[in-house]
């Protein structure tokens, strides 16, 4: 079995959270340690970067290629399968594990045949999952301390054909922001709802009327989801409670966008609780920006997978979930592109899911060939 197999299971054996990826960096640090790059630890937490500097004569620019390295705290339903996760409520739900393994796989190869012309920094980042780990290394002067001028990230996509590669340009992914919405009213007996204000008849009359801000207060060709997602209460069976709260998400691919639901949803809220005789107070906050792939370094990742793969497709649709890579993305140009985890494969963040171990070798070629496409002797394309 090819090494970067045994990477990959055993990192799915072995999940570890956001920001607690110890094993999982000290796994990655040695490797690249021992392929011989230079190795930075503790970067914006569990972080590592490996910085390989070409052996042909000149300076040249220096990339960055990214991988994650967090797990999800789901656990895993797959009993016979031997390389099962070795945590409850642990899993690589996401992939991650295949994502770390395939750059490692890429630094190898890199690393044997180092003739290329600038730097290569590899960028294992932790914390994907909830959108704080790019910010924690960038917060730590991952650009200072490794700067380079373009970036490059990639993830496995269930339902895509196995290995295919998929480069398009622009807004490929959505950004995220969360709500809470509570609503505080009064409580009391069950069976005397004339004495209290109930929240609960309040809140889902606040959920109904949420569904509008898509339907009926967005221009229909801008994309855009509003979910709510959880409910809770301080009541019991038999006593209506003094407050409910939902809280959500939404995606959208644009500032204005995201400040319209914003402001749409504190109207909604607050004048329906108040038609109920209840308050309502709401927290919205930003998690993840939008994920926009700039051009030339699209055009060299669909240049590296034709010569790696034979073939690229250029286009999909918009995908309304989110990607820690793009604050990275925000600083720096570059290209975020997906690789078909198979058309059997259960979807991203199920208990089933597993990442294909026979697209390390592919992604590693496809780093591989952009690298020497970005920092060949000619300085590049
Ligand atoms: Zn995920
Ligand atoms: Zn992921």
């Amino acid at each position: 079995m090819d090494e970067a197999t045994l990477w990959r299971r055993h990192l799915h054996a072995h999940p570890e959270a956001g920001f607690a990826e110890h094993a999982t960096a000290a796994f990655v640090a040695e490797r690249l340690e021992g392929f011989g790059l230079e190795v930075a630890r503790g970067v914006g937490g569990t972080g590592v970067v490996g910085t390989l500097r070409g052996q042909a004569r000149g300076e040249g620019r220096a990339i960055a290629l990214r991988a994650d390295m967090d797990a999800l705290c789901q656990t895993e339903a797959a009993p016979d399968r031997p390389w099962r996760s070795t945590v409850p409520g642990r899993m690589h739900a996401c992939g991650h594990d295949g994502h770390t393994a395939a750059l490692l796989a890429a630094a190898r190869r890199l690393a044997a045949r180092p003739d290329f012309s600038g730097t290569v920094h590899f960028l294992f980042q932790p914390a994907e999952e909830h959108g704080q780990g790019m910010q924690a290394m960038l917060d730590d002067g991952l650009l200072e301390r490794f700067p380079f001028s373009e970036a490059y990230g990639f993830h496995n996509m269930p339902g895509l054909e196995r290995g295919t590669c998929v480069a398009p340009e622009g807004p490929v992914m959505a950004a995220e922001d969360n709500f809470e919405v509570t609503i505080t009213g009064r409580g009391g007996h069950a069976a005397r709802p004339h004495m209290v204000i109930d929240p609960i008849v309040a809140a889902a009359a606040v959920v109904l009327e949420l569904q509008q801000i898509v339907a009926r207060r967005l221009d229909p060709s801008e994309p855009a989801v509003v979910s709510v997602t959880e409910v809770t209460t301080n009541g019991l069976r038999n006593v209506i409670p003094d407050w409910a709260r939902l809280s959500g998400d939404c995606r959208s691919f644009r500032p204005e966008v995201s400040a319209a639901i914003e402001a749409e949803m504190r109207r909604i809220a607050l004048s329906v609780a108040a038609a109920h005789g209840a308050a309502a107070e709401v927290v919205y906050t930003r998690s993840f920006v939008p994920t926009v792939n700039a051009a030339a370094p699209t055009a060299a990742a669909r240049r590296a997978a034709r010569a790696a793969l034979g073939t690229v497709t250029e286009s999909c649709p918009r995908m309304m979930t989110s990607e820690d890579f793009a604050r990275l993305l925000e600083r720096v140009p570059g290209c975020f592109v997906f690789f078909g985890n198979g058309t059997e494969s259960p979807p991203l963040h199920n208990a089933a899911f597993d990442f294909d171990d026979r697209l390390l070798e592919p992604i590693a070629a496809w780093a591989e060939a952009l690298v020497r496409d970005r920092l060949g002797l000619d300085g590049g394309v």
